[in-house]
């Protein structure tokens, strides 16, 4: 019965009504001996409660939500979903069943049809990104490789502190002192903080370059099938859209760090950096040109990195917005 109707039947059904009065046939009591054929809709009555509902079986008015039962003699009848398993037991499961197969189905297909709109330019623009990620993943890399003490100190920052660069200092312990006044001077070690790094993504071990394939890969493999849904089972329709939309949410991420790479990169930040590598066993590692930080082997900076283009999640968002 699910292969009944084509996909493209599916589309032009109102699986949905807002109105459940508005529809042919209505009886309003379930008729003696006439079998149930299917659950033809859903409804969410949205003059509920200026206008009410009567379901068919017990004759009730505060149904808001219910579903419309199409029977052989091609009435149709108003029921609450406990009613209409009360009224026609098994058959009514079933008929259950079938009517949320063709839900699911006709939103993958609407989704689908998004995605028709969507996924071309979704590609290039995600295109567009890739040298500059290349690029970017390169000089994260040169950095990792070439100050890896530096990188894992300012790295652990970020981890264990969120961003907060802080020095231990040794301080007179003045309480201490007035506890034991006879003991002499008494001393302690203080965590100072020196300030906030920013951009630190910049730091990130991992690429980024792999989330940038991924993305790309599961937009082409959710795009061929468009056009081609007749016979593909709803759960793989599935499976890719819901495929595409978490690698595409994905480069998110990848997104922000690199959006951040001038607030690393800004003459404060770099101040702070390398005032923080003097204090914790650094000391002359870097200095700074303008926006650049200069190191005994290479210079670091992202003036030659151009911005990326927001588009791919302009058009992720756009394409979630129907679902
Ligand atoms: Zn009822």
């Amino acid at each position: 019965m699910a292969g009944k109707f084509s996909d493209e039947e599916l589309l032009k059904q109102n699986l949905v009504l807002s109105d459940a009065l508005d529809q042919p046939n209505i009886i309003h009591h379930v008729p003696e001996g006439v079998a149930l054929l299917s659950i033809i809709n859903v409804y969410r009555h949205k003059a509920y409660p200026k206008t009410k509902v009567r379901c068919a079986h017990c004759g009730r008015t505060n149904h808001r939500d219910g579903f419309t039962a199409l029977l052989a003699s091609m009435n149709r009848v108003l029921l609450g979903s406990t009613c209409g398993a009360e009224a026609y037991g098994a058959s009514w499961n079933e008929a259950m069943a079938i009517m949320e197969g063709k839900r699911d189905r006709q939103y993958e297909l609407k989704m689908l049809g998004r995605a028709e709109q969507v996924l071309r330019p979704f590609i290039r623009a995600v295109n567009s990104w890739a040298w500059k990620i290349d690029k970017f993943d390169a000089r994260r890399r040169t950095f990792e490789t070439s100050y890896g003490a530096v990188h894992a100190k300012l790295f652990g920052a970020m981890r264990v502190s969120d961003g907060v660069l802080s020095i231990d200092v040794r301080v007179r312990d003045y309480a201490a002192e007035t506890m034991k006044p006879n003991d002499g001077e008494k001393w302690k070690m203080e965590t100072r903080p020196m300030g906030r790094l920013a951009g630190g993504g910049f730091l990130e071990p991992d690429a980024f370059t792999p989330t940038i394939d991924a993305a790309l890969k599961a937009a082409e493999k959710y795009r061929a099938i468009i056009g081609k849904s007749e016979g593909i089972p709803t759960d793989r329709m599935a499976r890719l859209r819901r495929d595409f939309e978490r690698k595409a949410e994905a480069l998110r991420h990848v997104y922000e760090v690199y959006d951040g790479r001038d607030d690393f990169f800004s003459p404060r930040n770099l101040d702070l950096v390398i005032a923080w590598l003097n204090e914790v066993g650094h000391r002359n590692a870097f200095t700074r040109e303008g926006n650049t930080l200069v190191g005994m082997r290479i210079r670091f900076g992202m003036e030659d990195m151009a911005d990326l283009n927001p588009e791919p999640l302009d058009l992720l968002e756009e394409f979630k917005r129907g679902s």
